[in-house]
């Protein structure tokens, strides 16, 4: 794979991430709980059959100046407990409207904020409510984003007991002086430790997440930190871009005021990841997605069964439809997307008065189902074949291509440049094309307008 900054330059323009098709600024405040419940039902008798239940917790002790999520800080204890009660009160009405007794749970997954630096017993509490309303795989892969600032080997024996078996942690850079000007705490136990003792303890595909275009990152230092990372051997590696955008997170003004590195910095610092990554073995997922050949990510890759959520990269056969419980959670269902207040005091008050907490969210017509397809397995699996995608609806190939309104005129570049070969079938990405999968997804994106902008960059 030839990257170069030449290459990154030409195609760094505007568009969605399409973490979800269509994307999160298509939800509007029309659609309430109330359809949020029409769809619930709806989705017992669409795909997947199988469940997937994510939880949020919007709490961290300390705020790293980069971030982006809602999350709080400094929250009262009483705060915490009222919130808990909330979720669980959420799951008991959601679950209330889902076939549990054929439908099972294949996925679990625990964001944030930071859900391991609040007391376990918590994440018991929910854990067990779980059990009881819904059947559990054997095979479900339990996973929950972790900050080694917070965690204890304990806290893991005491995890692994509750059935997780997946971990992501968030390391972001191993150099301390960086960690402290972005107000962040260093790992408690080194991690080489805490990822030997993970494995000890039956969880698999073990993620590290990094991010590149800090203060005081250099190409040099930033290289040092994925090198450290290589021979930690995790399963996976994610080196996130880090996203300015202090019109929106005020508190990233701290950050400019240090020092950022240069776009240009920044182009390096990426070439020299997916260089230093694939050197050591590991497979490139995606832009910033990296796995190991053993990995489930990479063979769910290299057999076309990748998939992708709100949550991140995931596989075919352990994603259901996403169910989503707490504040800002968004639910990801055949049929409709549904997200919850943002706000936890409003999220709270809303489960307490109705049992619901929806803000916004959007139902989606079959020729968006269609397309969320094409751009899934454009994304994924950087193949399309229009067959498959027609047997999935039950159309013909000439109907797929004018929901997606194909035209080959808008791949010729990409063709020319050998970022994809396009044949009768459909097209295929090219190792390179896998870089820019986005750009290639926005030519079947009917509902992306010329030239908009309140999209981030694709590189
Ligand atoms: S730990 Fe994560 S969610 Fe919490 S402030 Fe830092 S980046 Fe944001």
């Amino acid at each position: 794979m030839n990257i170069t900054t030449e290459f990154l330059d030409k195609h760094n323009v505007s568009g969605p991430r399409y973490t979800s098709y269509p994307p999160a600024n298509f939800f509007h405040t029309k659609f309430t709980s109330k359809d949020y419940i029409e769809q619930l039902i709806a989705s017992n008798d669409q795909q997947p059959e199988n469940i997937s239940l994510y939880i949020h917790i919007p709490f961290c002790p300390q705020r790293c100046h980069f971030c982006g999520c809602n999350t709080e800080t400094g929250q009262k204890k009483s705060v915490l407990e009222r919130y808990i009660q909330a979720v669980k009160q959420e799951i008991r009405n959601v679950s209330s409207h889902l076939n549990v007794t054929t439908r099972k749970v294949t996925q679990i997954h625990w964001g944030g904020g930071t859900p391991n630096a609040i007391a376990m017993h918590y994440i018991e509490d929910i854990m067990n409510l779980i059990k009881e309303r819904f059947i559990i795989d054997p095979h479900a892969e339990i996973a929950i984003e972790c900050s080694p600032a917070y965690l204890e080997f304990a806290h893991i024996d005491q995890m692994a007991a509750m059935g997780f078996n997946r971990m992501s942690l968030g390391i972001q850079d191993f150099r301390e002086d960086v960690l402290k000007v972005v107000n962040r705490q260093a790992p408690k136990h080194p991690v080489k430790e805490i990822v030997d003792y993970l494995r000890s303890k039956g969880f698999s595909g073990i993620n590290l997440d990094f991010i590149y275009g800090l203060p005081l990152q250099t190409l040099e230092s930033v290289s040092d930190t994925i090198a450290k990372a290589i021979e930690i051997k995790p399963d996976r590696i994610v080196t996130f871009s880090y996203a300015h955008v202090p019109w929106v997170k005020e508190e990233q003004l701290k950050l400019e005021k240090i020092g950022l590195p240069q776009p240009k910095d920044k182009m390096q610092m990426l070439i020299q990841n997916i260089k230093q990554l694939q050197d050591a073995g590991y497979v490139a997922i995606g832009i910033d997605h990296f796995a190991h050949p053993d990995d489930q990510l990479t063979k769910a890759f290299m057999s076309n069964r990748l998939h992708r959520n709100f949550q991140g990269y995931c596989t075919l056969e352990t994603t259901g439809q996403v169910y989503a419980f707490g504040s800002s959670s968004i639910s990801q269902l055949w049929g409709a997307y549904a997200q919850n207040h943002k706000n936890i005091n409003n999220y709270m008050d809303a489960i307490a008065s109705t049992g619901f907490a929806i803000e916004r969210g959007y139902t989606m017509t079959l020729g968006q189902q269609v397309v969320r397809s094409v751009i899934n397995s454009i994304m994924c699996n950087g193949l399309l074949l229009f067959e498959e995608i027609a047997a999935q609806f039950a159309m013909s190939v000439a109907e797929i291509k004018e929901i997606v309104q194909y035209d080959a005129s808008k791949l010729a570049d990409f063709e020319k440049d050998n970022l994809i070969s396009i044949s009768a079938e459909g097209i295929k990405i090219s190792n390179s094309g896998r870089m820019i999968a986005r750009n290639i997804a926005m030519a079947f994106d009917p509902d992306l307008k010329q030239g908009d902008t309140i999209y981030s960059k694709t590189v």
